[in-house]
């Protein structure tokens, strides 16, 4: 039995989680992986060795490539005085 760290009062228990978070510039989800968690607080810990396993895999955490101009962000941002536009495609036929 582990105490949770976090709470010291919770019991972490093996459960099954799943990962997302930004790698390289892309976003990525890895379900089932296996993690302890706390039933008293939630605390949430994936297996370390699990966890290198898929970092080798993938690459190191980074934020989105901010270089890159996000289309639906940026469109968004401009449109927002008239915000009632349905048609997200708009930008594409004119440009
Ligand atoms: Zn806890």
């Amino acid at each position: 039995m582990r105490t949770c760290p976090n709470c010291h009062v919770g019991t972490l228990r093996p459960k099954s989680v799943t990962y997302a978070n930004w790698h390289v510039g892309q976003f990525v989800t890895a379900p089932n992986l296996p993690a302890w968690s706390c039933d008293v607080c939630a605390w949430r810990q994936i297996e370390p060795e699990a966890l290198n396993r898929l970092l080798w895999l993938i690459g190191p955490v980074t934020r989105p490539a901010l270089s890159q101009p996000r289309h639906t962000l940026t469109s968004t941002d401009e449109r927002r005085p008239d915000s009632a536009d349905p048609d997200p495609d708009r930008d594409r036929q004119t440009a």
